[in-house]
């Protein structure tokens, strides 16, 4: 059983032992085996890729009644190796009330508002925007967010602007906490297997795909994609990121291999 629960450590994302009990416990995914009762609690990646404890604080206010009444927006970067695609900056969006996050990878700053377009157009076409559309968005006062392209999009939809006041990212703090929670799984991942630091991009996307699947709303036994799908997720398919795999064909649609050796990086998700 204790092998159990380090493989579902791993393939999780490095999860903590203990939310990963309370994921089984309460039935929270689909997939997931039932898991021993206790593991020694100590990964080697773990003790060298994640930072002291008390920096993930918890928000337990639920401002929020639904999905979009609330986006949280910023962007990271830029980072210190350009990934394998040539990205340097990860723009990083949370829905307030799932916790549901979307990153997307840039070459430029500039390129914020495109995506941040990509976005709004596909979380419409999700959430049936008859129902329900974006009420607000919040961000920081970054040039890429203040700017007569960003704002006349947002009145044309009628959305609201909000903006976190400058050097107290307190303000943004939900979207500030996903960034390093994510930053620290992907740093975590990456060791675990020797993955190059140049995948950094595929780690990110990895642990976010994985977080919201795995992550409860604080104060619920929700996950992020309970509250945004209406369904609880499968896990049952995850494999632990950097496993090598081999490919037997259709290479073009496969992310990252060796071409010579037909060997390649597994990224943990379809
Ligand atoms: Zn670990």
């Amino acid at each position: 059983m204790d092998e159990q629960i380090e493989l579902w450590h791993e393939r999780l994302g490095h999860m903590n032992f203990r939310d990963l009990r309370t994921l089984g416990k309460f039935n929270c995914v689909r997939g997931l085996p039932k898991l021993g009762k206790k593991a020694n609690g100590i990964c080697g990646p773990c003790q060298q890729g994640k930072q002291t404890k008390s920096m993930h604080k918890k928000g337990k206010y639920l401002t929020t009644k639904e999905p979009l009444e609330l986006l949280h927006m910023d962007l990271m970067g830029p980072m210190q190796t350009e990934s394998l695609g040539g990205k340097r900056y990860i723009f990083v969006c949370v829905d307030d009330f799932s916790r549901f996050t979307w990153t997307y990878f840039l070459r430029e700053k500039s390129e914020t508002f495109d995506k941040f377009k990509m976005l709004c157009t596909k979380l419409q076409n999700e959430m049936n925007s008859n129902i329900r559309s974006i009420k607000r968005i919040r961000s920081d006062h970054g040039r890429e967010f203040e700017n007569a392209t960003f704002e006349t999009f947002c009145n044309g939809l009628g959305i609201s602007h909000e903006f976190s006041a400058p050097r107290t990212p307190q303000q943004n703090g939900v979207v500030e906490r996903k960034n390093r929670v994510l930053q620290e799984m992907a740093r975590v991942m990456l060791l675990s297997n020797n993955v190059p630091r140049n995948l950094w991009a595929e780690a990110i996307n990895t642990a976010c795909y994985i977080g919201n699947r795995v992550f409860l709303r604080p104060g619920t036994r929700n996950t992020s994609y309970e509250l945004w799908k209406g369904k609880r997720p499968n896990v049952s398919y995850f494999h632990t990121f950097g496993s090598k795999c081999y490919i037997l064909n259709d290479r073009d649609q496969l992310g990252k291999f060796d071409a010579k050796s037909d060997e390649g990086i597994l990224l943990a998700m379809p």
